[in-house]
């Protein structure tokens, strides 16, 4: 069999990468269905009775098309600039987006407020029949979020301020990554790159790699917090304005969760995480340390490191998938036979990992840096179910495939421990039983310790 490619194909979906005339094609039409329905939901007056339903029907169809058309355009933006941090024609694609994102937020602002003046039993009566009964949760859903804001004039202007004001400064911090590297051994590394580095045997490479980085990092300090201020800044103005008082109203909002249930996940991870420190002291303990460092945490306990080529990683994930779903291991081998994942350990990449959907075409790509090591084998297979995840919702309407991360991670999660948990009931002996286990233990702790540290500093700051 020919081995499974190690970069993306982008041509099948716009060819041509940044240059494409097909994607400004694409683009120059979509700016027309964003100018057909400004048009449409202008003239849209809220419905009296139950039986005028003809404007929202005629709305619906174009709607759902600029979402996915926007998606599109958006997944392919992010797919460019996260290849290649230095492809300048993806900036000013990626600033496009923005500028038709906020065009059709607008649009939809105005529509959704035009929802708001619906009569209640008018409305229940109205999301109950067809064509919106399949899309009533979202309906109902948007003209309920809509209550809480502004009139239309004043959130357009939050919506057109927000290209530059709120946006740009995300762009920015993908600049700043962009720029810089990391001298490790005489090498030249993107900060994605020696970050995997720092689950290496050895600890002297560890600990250089970890300052480097740090050093790297606090080199463009300044530059890296003007950027949250700003980002802050601009949310708290919102706020202000909404009168939202909690700072927690839109990522609840978004990931449709209550406050009582978020905290009941915390106060249980808080109940529970001391679990994890026995682990973390005999992890120091085999590794010959009197207490770990954050750069230990990562470090592997067993003797041999259990790298696997892209190859392996591959066929080894598909097979634990098939144990599985065959449907779900079909999709994965399709997926890395057709070239929908960008794996290449280079320099000029972006850090980390991510699947982004196609809607319009019906496919994913994946991104990440891959380098062997078992914690780049579960991200492939975390990443992989995010792709499944969307394969299964292809069938349906574009707005009913919307969700939030708390989600979209539990799909992926779900996948990465397919792949783990067979791994350690098919480990050949005691040692890689041992490593595959820890890999496993260490994700935990990801969750439990790293992630709540992040939520603990987003909500103080
Ligand atoms: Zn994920």
């Amino acid at each position: 069999m020919t081995p499974y490619p190690l970069t993306w194909d982008l041509d099948s979906i716009f060819e041509g990468g940044s240059q494409s005339e097909q994607l400004k094609k694409y683009v120059e039409n979509t700016e027309n269905h964003i100018s057909e329905l400004e048009t449409m939901v202008e003239s849209f007056s809220a419905p009296r009775h139950t039986d005028q339903i003809e404007e929202l029907s005629e709305i619906m169809p174009i709607l759902q098309t600029i979402i996915k058309e926007l998606s599109e355009f958006g997944a392919f933006v992010s797919c460019l600039s996260a290849q290649d941090v230095h492809d300048k024609k993806a900036g000013l694609w990626q600033s496009k987006q923005h500028e038709l994102g906020a065009r059709f937020d607008n649009t939809m602002t105005q529509f959704d407020q035009k929802l708001v003046q619906v009569d209640k039993d008018v409305w229940n009566s109205l999301i109950s029949q067809h064509p919106f009964k399949e899309l009533s949760f979202i309906l109902d859903e948007r003209r309920h979020l809509a209550m809480d804001k502004l009139d239309l004039r004043q959130e357009s202007i939050i919506n057109d301020l927000g290209v530059d004001g709120y946006h740009a400064w995300g762009q920015m911090y993908d600049t700043l990554v962009g720029k810089m590297s990391v001298e490790v051994e005489g090498e030249t590394l993107s900060v994605g790159q020696a970050s995997n580095r720092l689950s290496s045997s050895d600890r002297t490479i560890r600990k250089k790699v970890f300052d480097n980085l740090q050093k790297a990092w606090s080199d463009q300090e300044d530059l890296f917090s003007e950027t949250l201020n700003h980002l802050s800044g601009f949310r708290l103005q919102t706020y202000k304005h909404r009168n939202w008082k909690r700072v927690l109203k839109e990522p609840l909002d978004y990931n449709r969760m209550s406050e009582d249930t978020l905290n009941a996940m915390w106060d249980t991870i808080v109940e529970f995480k001391n679990q994890y420190v026995p682990y973390l002291e005999k992890k120091a303990q085999l590794l010959g340390i009197d207490k770990l460092s954050f750069y230990d945490v990562e470090a592997p306990v067993a003797k041999t490191e259990q790298m696997m080529s892209y190859q392996e990683g591959a066929e080894f994930i598909i097979k634990q998938f098939r144990q599985f779903s065959p449907k779900m291991a079909d999709f994965a081998e399709m997926a890395f036979e057709k070239g929908w994942i960008e794996a290449e350990d280079r320099p000029g990449k972006q850090p980390g990992g991510f699947c982004t959907s196609f809607p319009d075409s019906e496919q994913t790509r994946i991104f990440m840096t891959y380098s062997g090591t078992p914690s780049n084998v579960a991200t492939l297979a975390h990443e992989l179910g995010h792709a499944y995840h969307q394969h299964v919702m292809n069938e349906l309407p574009v707005l009913n495939q919307g969700y939030a991360m708390n989600v979209a991670e539990t799909a992926s999660t779900f996948a990465e421990m397919i792949v783990a948990d067979a791994a350690v009931k098919q480990a050949e002996n005691e040692e890689e039983k041992l490593a595959l286990l820890e890999d496993k233990v260490q994700r935990s702790v990801a969750f439990f310790m790293n992630i709540h540290a992040r939520f603990l500093f987003e909500t103080r700051f």
